[in-house]
């Protein structure tokens, strides 16, 4: 039995909510899905339904599809200067900001963050919007060719209908980084949200419509990986497909972009590591890694969840770590005091638990247990404290990516060690290292196998930064660099020959 629900955040989240069900966005317009099935989505903090949900099914998918397609032919979306697509784009940029508390209440509610921490994500989506847009005014959409004895030239088209399926840690954040290029570009969107968390992209549709961006220029079906995810993936109307998940689920929505030959970008998995040189400030460097590992309740694809440490430091910084992760203020989102929240659900609570325990079970040393934890008057709410483990680097729980608080501890003696022990990750997505000598900093960031290198710092995302994975962790080029917009324009030569 779920929870009463006791939203801490009166109108216009209450308002909203209680427009459930809640349809999906096809052509414009707020729709039931064809079977009208609905799926529940609940908050994590306290168990509680939070509104009903319409699950898309394939015939949904073939709508959003179609209209994707038509508004693609015949809205003047992809045709227009990229001038005036900017006018659209700010404008959704502006009616974000101007609803940002909202969105960031809704995000909190839904995915269980601190309300800080979904401010600044709805916060990075009018950015990513600006960015892309602006830069979309700045490059050559038609290029002569030097080439002797022809006229040639290069011209620049958006694809045509682009396809989204997105996960559900970030669920705002990763709409925009995704959207934004697209869109800049002249594309057309079908996107399916996370069933865990559509809450802020369907009320996205709202100050979609509100901007005047032409109907079927942005489409959103929610619903389950199976059939609504499949269904996108599957359809052979795409020009072009952009997943965030698993390298699990990435590998069946590859295969089916194989068979319908449709270009495809996917952000995956990770294992990062921090490499920790002796010659740092402990005490910050520790606290720098607590949070990061403990940012999203653990659940972020490139946080440092393996923490390397150089030998002389290990033991001062394993001390200090453990006593911060003891003392994490875990708690319902809207609490100002929380500094971790809840799990997403229980699968996932399930999962962390089940990692310490076969870490364990391998041989690994529980340095830190962690285990389910308890929050004042949210008794059904998902919550796991902090754990450490440490041991060979061959243990399932410093292999394999767990998607929690859960950090690995290796100890290493030389910087060949470090960088061999880093590289043996079956994942290449983001690492970082930690030292004062910058000469060491960046010869070591540039040796350590994977998209994204950081200095003396985790997690660190820039507009004009290209964020990407490599190996279990992605292909197809990554997000919010400026390549990201060539991605969603196809070249197209033009040549005659000179006589
Ligand atoms: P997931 O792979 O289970 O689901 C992601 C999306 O795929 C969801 O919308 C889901 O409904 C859909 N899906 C599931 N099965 C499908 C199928 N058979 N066909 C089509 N779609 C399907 O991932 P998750 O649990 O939502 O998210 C966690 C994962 O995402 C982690 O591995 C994490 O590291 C990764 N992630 C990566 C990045 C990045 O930028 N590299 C960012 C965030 C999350």
């Amino acid at each position: 039995m779920a929870t009463k629900l006791e939203i801490p955040y009166p109108t216009p989240v209450e308002a909203f909510l209680s427009e459930s069900p809640l349809g999906v966005f096809i052509a414009g317009v707020w729709r039931p899905t064809k079977r009208k099935k609905t799926f529940e989505t609940v908050d994590p903090g306290s168990g509680a339904i939070l509104a009903r949900v319409y699950n898309g099914e394939a015939e949904d998918v073939q709508d959003a599809v179609e209209a994707a397609q038509q508004s693609f032919e015949r809205s003047g979306w992809a045709r227009m200067a990229s001038k005036e697509r900017a006018v659209y784009l700010h404008r959704l940029a502006d009616l974000v900001e101007k609803h940002s508390e909202t969105l960031a209440e809704i995000e909190s509610l839904d995915v269980g963050k601190p309300l800080a921490q979904a401010r600044s994500d709805i916060a990075s989506f009018p950015a990513t919007m600006r960015y892309y847009s602006d830069l979309a005014l700045r490059i050559q959409y038609r290029e002569p060719i030097a080439v002797s004895r022809h006229e040639a030239r290069t011209v620049r088209h958006p694809w045509g209908v682009c396809g989204f399926i997105l996960p559900w840690n970030f669920p705002f954040l990763l709409a925009g980084w995704n959207i934004s290029p697209a869109l800049a570009a002249g594309n057309t969107v079908v996107l399916k949200p996370a069933e865990d968390t559509p809450l802020s992209t369907l009320y996205l549709t709202r100050l979609v419509s509100e901007a005047g961006i032409p109907d079927g220029v942005v489409n959103v079906v929610t619903g389950y990986g199976e059939p609504t995810g499949a269904a996108l993936a599957n359809h052979p109307g795409l020009a072009h497909l952009g997943f965030t998940g698993s390298p699990e689920v990435g590998r069946l929505i590859a295969q089916a972009c194989g068979r319908n030959l449709v270009p495809v970008k996917l952000e995956l998995g990770g294992k990062g590591a921090a490499v920790v040189f002796d010659d740092v400030d402990v005490d910050r460097t520790a606290e720098a890694l607590v949070r990061a590992v403990t940012l999203n309740a653990g659940q972020v694809c490139c946080t440092a969840t393996r923490w390397l440490i150089q030998e002389r430091i290990y033991d001062r910084f394993v001390s200090l770590a453990i006593d911060r992760l003891k003392n994490v203020k875990i708690g319902y989102g809207s609490d100002p005091r929380t500094e971790m929240g809840p799990i997403i659900n229980r699968k996932q609570v399930d999962r962390i638990l089940g990692y310490v325990r076969k870490g364990r079970r391998e041989g690994a040393d529980v340095l830190l247990k962690g285990g389910e934890a308890a929050v004042p008057g949210k008794r059904r709410g998902f919550y796991v404290k902090p754990a450490v483990l440490a041991g060979p680097p061959d243990n399932v729980a410093a292999r394999e990516e767990i998607f929690g608080p859960v950090a690995y501890l290796l100890k290493f003696r030389t910087e060949e060690e470090a960088i061999g022990l880093v590289n043996r990750s079956a994942y290449g997505l983001a690492n970082s290292v930690w030292t004062e000598d910058l000469e060491r900093a960046n010869r070591v960031a540039e040796a350590m196998v994977g998209g994204n290198s950081w200095v003396n710092a985790h997690n660190v995302f820039a507009h004009g930064v290209p964020y990407a994975g490599i190996k279990l962790s992605g292909m197809g080029g990554g997000v919010l660099g400026p390549n990201t917009l060539f991605d969603y324009l196809r070249d197209q030569s033009v040549v005659r020959p000179l006589r």
